[in-house]
């Protein structure tokens, strides 16, 4: 029987999951938990035809994660008899200790504990999903997949931050990176793909949060994200790069906390500030019904993309292949176009209908006679930390 592994992701206020065969990326069963402690919850599982929704009370991520448990027994697959081999836990933040998947221990909890200032509600929503699972699964090794780990690589010229030495010492502030699972798996996809491992690569992983990334033969050398995944793209709700004295702006001037802050560049920024907005399908049909400020939004967010491919052009010293990835990457083919049009100079060329053809999997939507290809390539995290578990037991 295939080996599997479940993959699980533990956010502050809900749990996905999906038990998942590593060796070609199956998704056997999968599910959520959303909205956990606010009262009404909402289930999802769903395992081949069988499906179930319930919309009850789950007061804490033990709970929701007995209730899953529950549920794989009476919908299935049952996970005992499933050759489940590890439980593959998504990670946001590694800081600088952690390159690769890691097998859990004492002391990976107490790291990834000791990250928590570098991401407060994401690593402390994933290390209570870690210790709940590890108490419901006792008998498989739990391993952690850290989102940063793939920019471990970064050379010193792309992480450091033109910051005061010590300061930026005594608080640990580099460039992590984040989506490094995505960046990771799709670079690979790409390079088995074309049969090539010395590919100059940039990936455009374009969801609700965004980031770019510039890979040499393999390795990371760049990424739009920084110290938290605020930096970088334009994003559903982020700002992506600001001038950060705008945040001395705002607090001195409209009296605004750090909180509030925090919230408006993370939460109330992004295509949702610009439109009202931050699913992209929407600003798209505002835009053609013709609000300016939908219009302005897409300018900006296709602008910034351009940046990015531009100056990672220069970082890689050359460029073969521009992949697209994720919600907006992977099905906005007026997004792709407006962020490579006038790219021709690169050696970008777009072939508009390869590019509008709708199709799944692996795509190639340049033209033949384009320098660099431009592909786009539907982003797996979940099998990618499956493939990541299995090689760190
Ligand atoms: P997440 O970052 O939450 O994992 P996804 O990668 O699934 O999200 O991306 C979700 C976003 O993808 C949506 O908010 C929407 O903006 C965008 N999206 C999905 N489908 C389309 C589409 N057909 N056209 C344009 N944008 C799309």
């Amino acid at each position: 029987m295939n080996q599997t592994v479940l993959v699980v992701n533990s956010g502050s206020s809900s749990i996905k999951y999906q038990l998942v065969d590593p060796a070609d990326g199956h998704a056997i069963a999968s599910g959520l938990v959303e909205r956990i402690g606010e009262g009404s919850s909402l289930l999802r599982h769903t395992y081949g035809e069988n499906k179930i929704e319930e919309d009850n009370p789950i007061q804490d991520h033990a709970m929701g994660l007995e209730r899953v448990l529950d549920l794989f027994s009476s919908i299935g697959p049952n996970l005992h008899e499933s050759n489940v081999v590890a439980v593959g836990h998504r990670v946001v933040q590694g800081g600088a200790f952690f390159d690769r998947a890691t097998v859990v221990d004492s002391d990976v909890l107490r790291t990834i504990e000791a990250l928590v200032p570098l991401a407060p509600l994401h690593n402390s929503a994933n290390l209570t999903g870690i210790k709940v699972a590890q108490r419901l699964l006792p008998n498989v090794p739990h391993v952690v997949v850290f989102d940063t780990a793939f920019f471990q690589s970064l050379p010193a010229a792309s992480a450091t931050y033109a910051l005061d030495r010590e300061v930026a010492r005594k608080y640990a502030i580099r460039r992590y990176g984040a989506h490094g699972t995505s960046h990771q798996y799709v670079s690979k996809t790409v390079a088995d793909h074309l049969g090539r491992m010395d590919l100059k690569q940039i990936v455009l992983h374009l969801g609700n949060g965004a980031s770019a990334s510039a890979v040499d033969a393999g390795r990371a050398v760049d990424t739009s994200m920084g110290l938290t995944p605020l930096e970088g793209l334009v994003m559903g709700t982020r700002t992506g790069d600001i001038d950060p004295a705008a945040v001395f702006h705002l607090a001195r001037n409209a009296h605004m906390s750090i909180d509030d802050i925090d919230n408006l560049l993370n939460k109330r920024s992004g295509m949702k500030g610009l439109t009202g907005q931050n699913d992209l399908r929407i600003v798209h049909s505002m835009a053609e019904a013709g609000d300016r400020n939908a219009r302005v939004g897409l300018a900006v967010y296709a602008h910034r993309i351009k940046k990015y491919i531009g100056s990672y052009a220069a970082v890689l010293g050359g460029l073969d292949v521009i992949t697209f990835t994720a919600g907006v990457g992977e099905n906005d083919a007026k997004m792709r176009e407006m962020a490579t049009e006038g790219l021709e100079f690169l050696g970008i060329k777009l072939d508009h209908s390869r590019n509008r053809a709708s199709g799944r999997g692996i795509r190639e939507i340049s033209r033949d006679s384009s320098k660099v290809k431009v592909l786009v390539v539907p982003t797996n995290e979940e099998w990618e930390i499956a493939r990541q578990a299995v090689a760190a037991i």
